[in-house]
């Protein structure tokens, strides 16, 4: 049996280290915003090379809390992948906004910044590009778009904590970044966590009143705010995660490099293809088939977990019903959706369970 995802290897790793995370916040008697998350920030901050980091409830609330400070709202658009998870639209329509989806570049995953340029109006407000399965997107020219046309960028980096664009770490190329703890993420809490990076001062300011009921001093609301906050116990596990987020991720890499080698040249299968201008994590390995249902049959029969991220854009689903953008509106995102298949990853994968893998992968597909 090999599962996609095997969680409690990292919990017998790190047990020593977590379970004294987890005795020091109870015994503290202190469990919302205080010195471990404080702590978590400023390491977290470090991590990415950004002047502040602001903890928050989980991903989703980051990227939506983000477009908030900013005050965006009815009548903005804000371009976001056409391939991507739901969550980067959500937190765009949960303002207000309007989704204006641009579809990947021709080898995928990632939003392609020619197609950007094509869909950028006199509303555009700001970009949300998404680093899918841990590849970091096309950055720089995305940057040169926006300082061109005065917009503002967020990056997605729900998938890609750690990534690099030419040695800077994603969350720190934009104007914001917007990290994602979940559990199953390259860093992930034991429970739902999100946090903001940014060299914005005062973006930082407004987040950490809007995560708070709109309040700087007790009992005293300057705003309308939300209850959005990575909790003491989230925040003391994320620090034991951080210190090995680097190791973790070399490990991923050499996971996905053996998957690379022993899964060439099989006619019709796609590997992933890491883009030359950065480094991905490797959140997800994801390869392309056309005969996937027949491939995940064979592995599910074989014991091996694989999943689809994701089987259905968000354009098709029922809660974009009303955009009225039905099948064919963004045809490269739906055919990624129809033929990509992510086979097990993980940091703690032994070599010899990719060979199996592999091996499944091969006798499924080729042919004697
Ligand atoms: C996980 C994820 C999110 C949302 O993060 P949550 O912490 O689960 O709210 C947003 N965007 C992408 C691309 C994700 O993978």
């Amino acid at each position: 049996m090999i599962p996609f995802l095997d969680m409690k290897a990292a919990y017998a790793e790190l047990k020593p280290e977590l379970d004294a995370a987890y005795r020091r916040v109870m015994e503290s008697g202190w469990f919302v915003l205080g010195k471990e998350v404080e702590a978590f920030e400023a390491e977290y901050a470090a991590f990415c090379g950004t002047r502040h980091c602001v903890g928050l409830g989980n991903g989703l609330e980051a990227l939506e809390l983000v477009l908030r400070a900013w005050d965006l709202g009815p009548g903005d658009e804000v371009i976001v992948p056409s391939n991507t998870y739901i969550a980067t639209w959500l937190a765009v329509t949960a303002v207000g906004a309007a989704v204006i989806p641009v579809e990947p570049t021709p080898e995928g995953p990632n939003i392609d910044p020619d197609r950007i340029a094509a869909a950028i109006t006199s509303r555009t407000r700001a970009i949300m590009p998404v680093h899918l399965y841990g590849e970091p997107a096309d950055m720089d020219a995305i940057m040169v778009l926006a300082d061109k046309h005065g917009l503002k960028v967020v990056e997605d980096v729900a998938q890609a904590q750690g990534a690099k664009v030419r040695n800077r770490r994603t969350g720190a190329l934009g104007h914001a970044g917007a990290h994602s703890f979940f559990p199953t993420k390259n860093i992930g809490a034991y429970g739902d966590g999100g946090a903001v990076t940014t060299d914005d001062a005062a973006l930082a300011d407004r987040l950490r009143t809007l995560r708070n009921y709109g309040s700087k001093v007790k009992y005293v609301n300057i705003e309308r705010g939300f209850n959005s906050r990575l909790d003491e116990m989230q925040a003391a596990f994320l620090r034991v995660k951080l210190k090995v987020l680097d190791a973790w991720n070399e490990r991923r890499r050499r996971v996905a490099a053996r998957y690379d080698d022993r899964l060439a040249g099989i006619p019709g299968f796609g590997l992933p293809r890491a883009p030359q201008w950065g480094e991905s994590v490797w959140h997800l390995y994801v390869v392309r088939c056309a005969r996937r249902k027949e491939l995940m049959a064979a592995l599910d029969r074989a014991g091996i977990g694989s999943l689809i991220h994701y089987p259905i854009p968000p354009h098709l689903q029922q809660a974009y019903a009303d955009l009225r953008q039905g099948r064919g509106t963004f045809p490269l995102a739906e055919t990624l959706a129809d033929t990509v298949l992510s086979l097990p990853m993980s940091p703690h994968m032994p070599e010899s369970a990719v060979d199996e893998v592999a091996a499944v992968v091969r006798r499924t597909l080729v042919s004697d």
